[in-house]
């Protein structure tokens, strides 16, 4: 029987408390919990939060990896999506938990699934569906948009593998409807030399997403208007500007970048490339890079030979993972030792067979690469 409110334990007593206690309070609660539960990081999440992760990575890095434990409890130091893709790709008597309800994305809230059916419906009736198209959206998305994708013959894509995906539905289908990162989109659709006049926007508040029947017939790719509201701050001036102070830097930076900040930077790749591009590079190498500040501070604490900077100077930082600090986390860990499981995310069963379609596409397609 789910615990009442009068029975869990107060979040509100967790706030007033210092850091220093949340930190001890955690390693008791951890170590009294042992195996059973396992404490996911993404990368862009606070050091003092990532201090008591037990695995860190990418979203869905971290998923597949707690499905690989027994852990009973998978506590995630994420936002919102995350949780539901580790749900949806746990074991069955796994149960998840975000240690705050309002850490959300909001590239994913860009897109809700009314919105998105409601555009297949127009592409429908004006006969866009007659020919082959995908919908394809980017692990930044709910499950009922995964789900979505796993009933109409799509598949979910990385930043990691949105380049053999594309490569495989390009040739496969006659055109791609992507969600909701406009510029991973662009940007991967841009590798494959299609044409900024053959890529079409979707407006999800504008008729045709603001494209006329012409625009929508002819467009090879239809980019849902969604970003990354961190990744946008990073602009082509930047770029210019780093390059001039700093003679030598590789500039560096994520596909949610937008086009022309990625046009003019060397090198761009998903934050599995980003780490591991700095981590490959010679003693005294010196990087600009565009993406969320925690990854690229810890870059700068772990490779001192290095000349880490982030691009821009003002402060590019996942504001909704942030919520999460150790306050939540001690609150999740201590209501669990009580066993009061606070803050699940559970993705209905129908949800979650048909997500589990579209992930499943991806892993059977991007295996071995
Ligand atoms: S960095 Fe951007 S895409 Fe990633 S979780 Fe934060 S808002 Fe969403």
């Amino acid at each position: 029987m789910p615990a009442t409110l009068e029975q869990t334990r107060a979040l509100e007593d967790y706030l007033v408390m210092s850091d220093e206690e949340m930190h001890e309070r955690i390693e008791i609660a951890r170590k009294e919990l042992g195996k059973r539960v396992v404490i996911l990081g993404h990368h862009y999440q606070r050091d003092d939060v990532i201090r008591h992760a037990d695995l860190t990575g990418d979203s869905y890095q971290l998923s597949v990896m707690a499905s690989q434990t027994d852990a009973e409890y998978i506590v995630f130091c994420g936002v919102h999506f995350m949780a539901e893709s580790a749900d949806i790709l746990g074991k069955p008597q796994q149960r998840v938990i975000l240690p705050d309800l309002g850490a959300g994305c909001s590239m994913a809230d860009m897109a809700t699934i009314d919105q998105v059916e409601d555009a297949w419906e127009q592409l429908r009736d004006i006969g866009v569906l007659e020919q082959k198209v995908a919908p394809i959206t980017y692990m930044n998305a709910s499950a009922a948009i995964k789900a979505f994708c796993g009933r109409n013959e799509g598949v979910v894509c990385t930043s990691s593998n949105a380049i053999p995906l594309f490569d495989k539905y390009l040739k496969e289908y006659d055109k791609m409807f992507f969600f909701p990162d406009q510029h991973l989109g662009r940007n991967t659709g841009a590798k494959f030399g299609i044409p900024l006049d053959k890529m079409a926007l979707w407006n999800p508040h504008e008729e045709l997403g603001g494209n006329t029947e012409e625009q929508l017939h002819n467009a090879k790719l239809i980019l849902w208007r969604g970003h990354c509201s961190v990744h946008g701050r990073f602009k082509p001036w930047h770029v210019d500007k780093v390059r001039k102070d700093i003679p030598g830097v590789t500039v560096l930076v994520h596909p949610e970048c937008m086009r022309e900040v990625v046009e003019v930077s060397d090198l761009d790749g998903s934050t599995s490339f980003i780490i591991k591009t700095v981590e490959n590079a010679p003693s005294g190498s010196k990087f600009a890079i565009g993406t969320e500040v925690n990854l690229v501070n810890r870059l700068q604490a772990r490779f001192p030979d290095k000349e880490i900077h982030l691009l821009a100077p003002d402060l590019c930082m996942c504001a909704t993972m942030y919520r999460i600090a150790p306050q939540n986390l001690a609150w999740s860990l201590e209501n669990l030792l009580d066993g009061n499981v606070v803050n699940e995310i559970a993705v209905d069963d129908e949800t979650k067979h048909f997500a589990g379609i579209a992930l499943e596409r991806m892993i059977s397609m991007t295996e071995g690469r």
